[in-house]
């Protein structure tokens, strides 16, 4: 039987029982365990170092060793046209959604992609990748990306009025973008929740777009027009992908 495709061996099944009609209760019985059987392999716990190990050996044999002058020249140094802002939700990897190749795009990921003001005393991790990537790198454009069912969003959409929160670190964080939350909730009363949470995915991009250009050095870029803001919204149930400029009506220098 090896190498007989799964229709055949279907195929022969049907043609058996349609000849032998007794044997249908026997053939349902032993489908159903093989069906258990099955999802049970499937739902087997990973072997995480095996993973790891699998994964890099693909990417070696595929990537790495077929790109010789790629990575001969990311060796010597990177030039990144891009900072990447982006969800560390494990469905909206910008290297896979936007096919970014190594040395592309220099990216931050974080809870619900957002960007605090500039402020020495906290946040300094987003403040030096942002001081890095424009002074450093020089990349010339910024791009920061919601997505679609955003975890973080939806937890601030829930944070209640009277501001009590139950979580260390992850509601103090999304409050970054309360401003969003407050126009969301102001201006699209008649939605459900889930939409004004989508709403939000989206206006939550633009605070953190207004908020970049709390950077000095981001702000000089700007106007000198060396750099570039733009927000995006992927949307991952529906496979779209919407781009926008930064409204500078809307945050003016
Ligand atoms: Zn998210």
């Amino acid at each position: 039987m090896a190498g007989q495709s799964y229709e055949e061996a279907i195929a022969e099944l049907k043609k058996l029982i349609s000849e032998k009609a007794d044997l249908g209760g026997v053939a349902a019985a032993k489908i159903k365990q093989l069906t258990a059987e099955l999802s049970a392999a499937d739902s087997k716990p990973i072997k995480p170092d095996e993973r790891i190990r699998t994964g890099f050996t693909h990417f070696k044999k595929e990537k790495f060793e077929k790109n010789p002058d790629l990575f001969g020249k990311l060796a010597t140094g990177q030039s990144p046209k891009f900072l990447v802002f982006a969800c560390s939700d494990s469905r909206v990897c910008p290297s896979h959604v936007l096919d970014f190749q190594p040395g592309e795009a220099f990216v931050v990921r974080n809870i619900a992609n957002m960007i605090p003001p500039y402020d020495q005393t906290k946040y300094s991790g987003t403040g030096a990748a942002i001081e890095y990537a424009v002074l450093h790198l020089k990349v010339e454009n910024i791009v920061v990306i919601g997505h679609s069912c955003c975890g973080g969003i939806k937890g601030l959409m829930s944070i209640p009025d009277d501001g009590t929160t139950s979580s260390e670190f992850i509601e103090n964080w999304v409050q970054i973008c309360n401003p969003a939350k407050s126009k969301v909730k102001a201006d699209t009363k008649s939605l459900s929740f889930s939409e004004q949470c989508t709403n939000c995915e989206k206006e939550a991009v633009n605070v953190s777009l207004a908020n970049l250009l709390s950077y000095p050095f981001v702000r000089d870029g700007v106007v000198k027009k060396t750099l570039v803001l733009k927000g995006a919204h992927y949307d991952f149930v529906n496979g779209t992908f919407d781009l926008w400029d930064l409204d500078l009506k809307m945050s003016p220098l």
